[in-house]
């Protein structure tokens, strides 16, 4: 393609809602055959909020005093929830965020833990068990609260898929692409989600730092990747893929991260990209 025509797909890029950081990356944007998408805030509203409270009753309002130091979105759920249902939270002493897992802390001489089972490594009993399944079959996130050793309870937080997400994938497809859902979440959770959008390829219970791997070994098969994310734990992913597509209502390390940035955040204006560049450069399929 002439400068020309490449200054003038920027331009209807704009226009579209989509920054793109030059005029090289619409090369790049048409060779994509594979699109993977982050999760949370990315197919879902990243907005979520606390649903339910299996267990012992101290659990919300130690698990709010821990979350209270942490900025992760299940945090906010569960600290905006705790203030709401129990009113002011105690103090906590010692805190720690394990990435990608959860948060630890001292709270009223208790040793807590919050998050994912892995993290929290100890047996639960049935109930918990039990609350914990019913959740992640409906695409929820269940999260573990521990302290001196013993899970207690089991909080339950919700997000919500983005209107626009499921009516995006189909776009993907249409254009021949295959979508792959990508999270650190739990997989029951994340195949509900992937379910609701239309999607069937699902890699979940990913560390932040292994997201980058997911995208190589999808390199390494030969496939030309496209990722989509929001968060911190995205930007690796984002700056390996072949194209990086961040949301404009993510962080800003996703966005420098990224070639692309989708400026309402809407995942159809991922196809509208990709519909873009092969315009722009004369390869309309
Ligand atoms: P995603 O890939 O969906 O953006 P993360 O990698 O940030 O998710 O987190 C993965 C999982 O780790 C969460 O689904 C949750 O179970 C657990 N987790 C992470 N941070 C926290 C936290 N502050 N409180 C409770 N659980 C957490
Ligand atoms: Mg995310």
């Amino acid at each position: 393609a002439t400068p020309t025509a490449l200054l003038v797909g920027t331009g209807r890029g704009a226009q579209l809602g989509i920054l793109i950081k030059g005029p090289e990356v619409l090369e790049s944007t048409r060779r994509v055959d594979t699109v993977v998408l982050d999760k949370t805030g990315t197919v879902t509203e990243g907005r979520m909020s606390l649903v339910s409270v299996t267990g012992d009753e101290d659990a919300l309002r130690f698990a709010g005093a821990v979350e209270a130091a942490s900025e992760h979105p299940i945090a906010a759920a569960v600290v905006a929830g705790a203030r709401e249902r129990v009113g002011d939270l105690p103090e906590v002493t010692g805190f720690a965020n394990v990435e990608g897992l959860g948060v630890r802390g001292t709270v009223e001489g208790h040793e807590v833990v919050v998050g994912r089972a892995a993290l929290v490594d100890v047996d639960l009993p049935g109930p918990l068990v039990a609350a914990r399944e019913a959740a992640e079959e409906s695409g929820r996130t269940a999260i573990v609260v521990a302290w001196d050793g013993v899970a207690r309870a089991v909080l339950v937080v919700a997000d919500t898929v983005k209107p626009t997400s499921r009516e995006a994938v189909a776009q993907l497809r249409g254009l021949g692409l295959h979508p792959v859902l990508l999270t650190g979440d739990n997989a029951r959770a994340a195949r509900a989600v992937a379910a609701q959008v239309g999607i069937d390829d699902v890699i979940a219970e990913v560390l932040p730092a292994d997201k980058l791997d997911v995208v190589k070994r999808l390199q390494d098969e030969g496939k030309v990747v496209a990722m989509v994310g929001d968060g911190v734990n995205d930007a690796a992913a984002l700056a390996q893929a072949d194209l990086g597509l961040a949301m404009g209502t993510g962080t800003d390390v996703a966005i420098e991260a990224s070639d692309l940035t989708l400026v309402r955040g809407d995942l159809r204006a991922v196809g509208d990209a990709i519909r873009l560049s092969r315009r722009t450069l004369g390869t309309i399929k």
